[in-house]
C-alpha cells in the first residue's frame, strides 16, 4: 500500500476544509474521509484508491439517530449499520431498511461500516479491483473489460458502453424505497438531495458516480414519516446465503386497503447500475388488486427496459421473480 497521511480533523469545519483541497471527489481523489474503512481501506490495499491525505470522521458528532419533528428519522452519517438495523424505530416504522442492512455482509462489517460509507461503497466489478486490467470507472478512456468478459453479476439496467458495473449495496436499495433524503455540508454550506439523485448513471463518465464535489461531507440521512400500515419487505437472492452481494434484490414498501394497493415504492438491487427505483412497477400496482397477476405484471413493467450481457441473461427472469414474490410475501403479511 502507498504511504499517506492520516489526519483526525477537530471538526466537520476542519474536514471539510481540508477535503476540499482534493482535486476530485470521485475516483483518484486525492483527500478521503474515512468512515468504517471497509471499502476505503480495502481498495487503498489494492492499489485502487491511493489519497495522499485520509480523514477520520468517527470523531465528529454525527452518530445520533433522532426523531424529526413530523416523526420522520434523522440518521447521521457515521452511525454504524448495526445500531441503525437494530434501532427500535427503525425495526417498527422502517423495517425494510433493516432487513436490508442485516442481509449485507457479516456482522462484523456492519459493526464497522457507516451509514455514509455504505452510500459511497464501490462496485465489486472484478476487473475494477484489478490494477492490471484496463477500467473505464478506474482509469478513464482504458476501455471496460467487462462487456466482453466476466460479466455475470453485473447491471442489466442503467448500463452504458462505457460501464456495466452494479452498484452493489443493500442499504441504498431499501432507502431508494423509503424516499430518503441526503443532507450534505460543502464548502458553499448545506444541500439536501433526494436519494434517486445522489447516485448518477455511467454514461459517458462512470468514474463519476455521486453529485459529490470536494469538500462535501455527507452528515446525515433522513427518513420522511412512515406511511401508516405499510408492509414492508426486502427480499435477497444470492450464489450463497450469508456474506455475499445480490445477484437480484427486491425492497417493497406496500399499503393495500380492501385488497386493493392504495399506495407502493419499489427498488431493486443487484442489477441496476445505481439503486434502482422503479417508478413503472409503482405505476402498475396502484390502484389494482393486491394479487399474483398484478405482482407478475409489476415485475415484467420492472424490468422493460433490462439490456442483459453476454453471461447474465437470467438475471432478468430472476428479478421478476424476486420481485413477485417479495410482493406477494409483503402482500400476505
Ligand atoms: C467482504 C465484504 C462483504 C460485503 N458484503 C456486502 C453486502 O452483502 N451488501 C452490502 O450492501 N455491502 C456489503 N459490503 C460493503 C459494506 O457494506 C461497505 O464496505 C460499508 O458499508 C462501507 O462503509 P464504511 O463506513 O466502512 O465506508 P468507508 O470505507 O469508510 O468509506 C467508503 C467511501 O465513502 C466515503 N465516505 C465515508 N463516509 C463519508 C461521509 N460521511 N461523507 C462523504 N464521504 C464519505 C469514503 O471517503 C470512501 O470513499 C461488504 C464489504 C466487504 C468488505
Ligand atoms: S463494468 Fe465498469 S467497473 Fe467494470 S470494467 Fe467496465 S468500466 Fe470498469
Amino acid at each position: 500500500m502507498h504511504t499517506f497521511e492520516f489526519i483526525r480533523p477537530a471538526d466537520s469545519a476542519a474536514a471539510i476544509a481540508a477535503a476540499a483541497q482534493s482535486k476530485t471527489a470521485q475516483q483518484d481523489a486525492d483527500v478521503r474521509f474515512m468512515g468504517g474503512g471497509t471499502t476505503l481501506i480495502d481498495l487503498m490495499k489494492l492499489n485502487v484508491e491511493t489519497p495522499k491525505r485520509v480523514l477520520d470522521i468517527n470523531r465528529l458528532p454525527l452518530d445520533k439517530i433522532e426523531d424529526t419533528s413530523d416523526h420522520g428519522l434523522r440518521i447521521g452519517a457515521t452511525v454504524r449499520n448495526s445500531d441503525l438495523a437494530y434501532h427500535p424505530r427503525v425495526q417498527r416504522d422502517y423495517s425494510v431498511l433493516s432487513q436490508a442492512i442485516l442481509q449485507g455482509a457479516s456482522a462484523q462489517i456492519r459493526n464497522m461500516a457507516t451509514v455514509g460509507g455504505n452510500l459511497l461503497q464501490r462496485t465489486r466489478c472484478v476487473y475494477f479491483r484489478d490494477t492490471t486490467m484496463p477500467c473505464n470507472k478506474r482509469e478513464p478512456g482504458t476501455g471496460c473489460p467487462a462487456i466482453t468478459g466476466h460479466n455475470r453479476t453485473l447491471a442489466i439496467l442503467g448500463s452504458s458502453e462505457h460501464c456495466i458495473a452494479t452498484n452493489p449495496s443493500d442499504m441504498c436499495i431499501a432507502l431508494a424505497a423509503l424516499e430518503a433524503t441526503v443532507q450534505i455540508q460543502g464548502t458553499k454550506g448545506t444541500r439536501t438531495i433526494a436519494f434517486g439523485d445522489f447516485h448518477l448513471l455511467p454514461g459517458s463518465t462512470p468514474h463519476r458516480e455521486t453529485v459529490l464535489e470536494p469538500g462535501d461531507l455527507i452528515t446525515h440521512i433522513t427518513l420522511p414519516p412512515p406511511t401508516a400500515g405499510s408492509k414492508h419487505l426486502y427480499l435477497k437472492l444470492r450464489d450463497r446465503a450469508s456474506y455475499e452481494f445480490a445477484l437480484a434484490s427486491a425492497a417493497v414498501v406496500l399499503t393495500i386497503s380492501s385488497g386493493n394497493i392504495t399506495r407502493a415504492r419499489i427498488a431493486l438491487g443487484g442489477v441496476g447500475t445505481k439503486p434502482w427505483r422503479s417508478p413503472e412497477a409503482e405505476a402498475a400496482l396502484t390502484g389494482k388488486p393486491a394479487n399474483d397477476a398484478t405482482f407478475r405484471r409489476a415485475a415484467e413493467a420492472a424490468l422493460q427496459g433490462a439490456k442483459p450481457q453476454s453471461e447474465n441473461r437470467f438475471k432478468i427472469e430472476l428479478a421478476k421473480r424476486c420481485l413477485t414474490h417479495a410482493l406477494r410475501t409483503a402482500a400476505a403479511s
